[in-house]
């Protein structure tokens, strides 16, 4: 039974909010506490994300303030916001509803790089001002940031307690006002670290757009156009280029730290590789720390970063563009080249792209006027509208509508859409998370098994052979039942879990 729950502080983490009740309830040792709190008993409270509660914390916690508040603004969740916007509404959806495990739904790095920091740090100056107002110190989120070992808001070092943070061997519940002694806070200069640090800060603090569909590696690789690491026409990256930039351009970082802040973030370097970088631009890197580390070099805003959107034509394109125009101008390749930049063979093969696909560029050709555009968007919306449904039943089975669906559909140009907001905005009312669109799925596999089968006899294997959703994606799925199918059908499916 809980008793007395005090209210979380800005920016505090789960973790110190548990400690302080149980520095607030009268227990005589914290496993007490965690009995009141916990589903399981022998649960080790974890630093950076949540344990699973009891159904009693539950309800008294929810209603201080909604469970998905909770995640987004007082645990690490948002260090893992590059891992991409699907991935981060499932988990986001799981961890709420006090199911599911952080460190299988979100990329938490353990392993032998050093990315985890190794033990919970506090900025002095941030406890002093904690003592003040509320009378005692908490852990805040601010200074678990990984590779983070600056308090931007009061350019000072953080200090490390000895409290390990690793997920195998988790902390009892500390309690800051115990644990924080009273100390002088060393300041740092003006510098590349403490700006990197700021920018991290800023970066981590955006809200998630999680309606955004525009992966961070693709908006880091636009970015790239117009500098010197893409190659004129946009086709070639100098990856080698780029990384001894970068590792010149944070060189003074690699000692900056040694001096006065723990070992544990200087083994952390970075961005020291070509394959990091080429990870990162293909999307298979979500690293907060890189990922910054690259965007604060190519001077991305941080509201750039986190609410990212493509150019609507390429580096290429432009080029294709243009030597399309050039050439219909009746000017040669030599010429062009020189006009454009670039080789005359490069220049030829832009124009082999251009009869490929005439098409597209006739468009460009004719130089094609903002109010075509428009004309065509409204012309379309009919069409558009035709395909989604096409696509949302499917032929032979419910697709998720998605602009990529849509555009494959048509038979358009990959960025088409991009010049036709109508039909766009249409394409995009249909979006739909993932465990929405597996509920409907279940559904129509459900109905389907019915049309050959006795209700009796169908099983959850059935329905796994047909959509291939794993055991956990059904899981998912269960609260969004009801908006395809009656309650009754819609508890059918769920008893089908084995
Ligand atoms: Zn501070």
């Amino acid at each position: 039974m809980i008793g007395f729950m005090p209210s979380i502080y800005h920016d505090e983490l789960v973790y110190s909010w548990l400690a302080r009740y149980y520095a607030h309830s009268g227990h005589p040792a914290y496993v007490f506490a965690l009995e009141d709190l916990m589903e399981k008993k022998n649960t080790r409270p974890d630093v950076e994300f949540m344990c699973k509660l009891n159904k009693d914390a539950q309800s008294i916690i929810s209603k201080m303030l909604p469970m998905e508040e909770l995640i987004l603004g007082h645990t690490m969740f948002p260090y893992y916001r590059f891992a991409g916007n699907i991935r981060l509404s499932h988990a986001l959806k799981s961890m709420s509803g006090n199911q599911g495990n952080a460190y299988q739904l979100l990329p938490v790095s353990k392993g032998k790089h050093g990315v985890q920091a190794k033990y919970i740090k506090y900025c002095p100056l941030c406890v002093l001002e904690a003592r003040e107002t509320y009378g005692e110190a908490y852990w805040d989120r601010k200074s678990t940031i990984r590779n983070i070992n600056i308090c931007p808001r009061h350019k000072c070092r953080l200090k490390e307690t000895s409290i390990g943070i690793s997920a195998k061997q988790s902390p009892r519940l500390y309690v800051a006002e115990v644990e924080i002694p009273d100390g002088m806070a060393g300041l740092v200069e003006d510098g590349l670290e403490l700006r990197l640090a700021e920018y991290m800060l800023a970066v981590f603090q955006m809200p998630i757009v999680f309606t955004n569909e525009v992966q961070a590696g693709d908006f880091l690789r636009s970015r790239l156009e117009g500098t010197r690491y893409l190659s004129i026409r946009g086709m070639q990256m100098h990856i080698s280029l780029l990384l001894d930039d970068l590792i010149g351009f944070y060189e003074e970082l690699q000692g900056a730290a040694k001096g006065e802040a723990g070992e544990q973030d200087i083994q952390y370097q970075g961005i020291t590789e070509k394959h990091q970088l080429q990870h990162i631009f293909s999307n298979k890197s979500s690293d907060f720390y890189k990922i910054c580390q690259l965007a604060f070099f190519l001077g991305i805003s941080p509201g750039e970063l986190t609410n990212p959107k493509l150019p609507e034509r390429t580096q290429t394109e432009l080029y294709n563009e243009k030597v399309a125009q050039l050439y219909s101008e009746g000017l040669g390749c030599h010429r062009i080249a020189r006009k454009v930049g670039g080789s005359s063979s490069t220049v030829r093969k832009a124009n082999k792209v251009k009869e490929r696909k005439q098409h597209d560029y006739a468009a460009a050709k004719l130089g094609k006027q903002a109010e075509d555009w428009e004309r065509m968007d409204k012309d379309m919306l009919s069409e558009v509208q035709k395909a989604i449904n096409e696509i949302y039943d499917g032929a032979d089975r419910p697709k998720r509508v998605t602009e990529y669906a849509v555009t494959q559909y048509m038979g358009w140009p990959e960025r088409r859409l991009n010049y036709l907001p109508k039909c766009r905005e249409l394409v995009k009312s249909y979006y739909e998370e993932f465990p929405v669109y597996w509920a409907r799925e279940v559904v129509w596999a459900y109905k389907k098994l019915l049309e050959t089968k006795e209700e009796s006899d169908i099983h959850w294997r059935d329905i796994r052979n047909l959509t291939n959703l794993r055991n956990d994606n059904f899981k998912a799925a269960f609260p969004y039942l009801e908006e395809f199918t009656d309650v009754q059908t819609g508890e059918k499916i769920k008893s089908l879990l084995p």
